[in-house]
């Protein structure tokens, strides 16, 4: 899961941003809505959180320009606490739950984890597949029920592999989907963080296929 999130205030930022990536998230950081216009236009992002008083664009044009360049993506808007008007213009313009400030950061992550949950169509906080599932809430993972260790970078590969489960994800798909700008995460960094989640996983009769020079595939083995 990728967000970005555009936001002015650093204090609050920096808040959101290891909240978030504490969770598992990747998440980055825009102060201006310039700067959030580009980086909405140059990569796919599984959710916005996005301030409306931002310096040099206006929260609400980012919005409007990334719902004219038809992106789909969840939209949060964070407002000041009296400006009922901006909330109201932000829903319209396609934000799909604001919250104004100042807010709690849990209820925020709980928010959080709706939006990235209808964005991709589930109706629960938890994906199963096989005996293996996976509780969005806690971001905890289990096993026949039983609780995985997992650090928060395997965390994030285990839900994308769930989110996809069946299907072919590209290890270029694993790298702009863990990882943040800055974050020299190479290939092959990507196999060192399979195969420790392998060694993890695989005592349920899951396993994730390395489909050769093309990525991997989180697999069901028939009893
Ligand atoms: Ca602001």
């Amino acid at each position: 899961m990728r967000l970005l999130i555009a936001e002015d205030d650093q204090v609050l930022a920096d808040g959101l941003l290891r909240s978030l990536r504490s969770a598992g998230y990747a998440v980055d950081q825009v102060g201006n809505g310039i700067d959030a216009d580009s980086a909405l236009a140059a990569h796919e992002f599984d959710l916005l959180i996005l301030d409306l008083g931002l310096p040099r664009l206006h929260g609400l044009e980012v919005l409007r320009r990334l719902r004219a360049r038809g992106s789909k993506a969840p939209v949060l808007v964070l407002t000041a606490a009296d400006s009922v008007e901006q909330r109201v213009q932000g829903l319209d313009l396609g934000a799909d739950d604001y919250m104004a400030k100042p807010f709690s950061l849990q209820e925020l992550e709980a928010r959080v984890r709706a939006l990235t949950r209808r964005g991709l169509g589930a109706a629960s906080n938890v994906i199963r597949h096989g005996p293996l599932s996976f509780d969005a809430t806690g971001r905890v993972a289990y096993i026949n029920e039983q609780m995985v260790e997992l650090s928060a970078r395997e965390i994030g590969l285990l839900e994308v592999l769930l989110q996809r489960a069946g299907r072919l994800v590209s290890k270029d798909q694993l790298v702009e989907r863990l990882c943040e700008w800055g974050d020299e995460v190479s290939n092959n960094a990507i196999e060192v963080y399979v195969h420790r989640l392998r060694k993890k996983i695989e005592q349920g009769n899951v396993r994730i296929a390395t489909v050769r020079g093309l990525g991997y595939c989180l697999e069901r083995i028939a009893a």
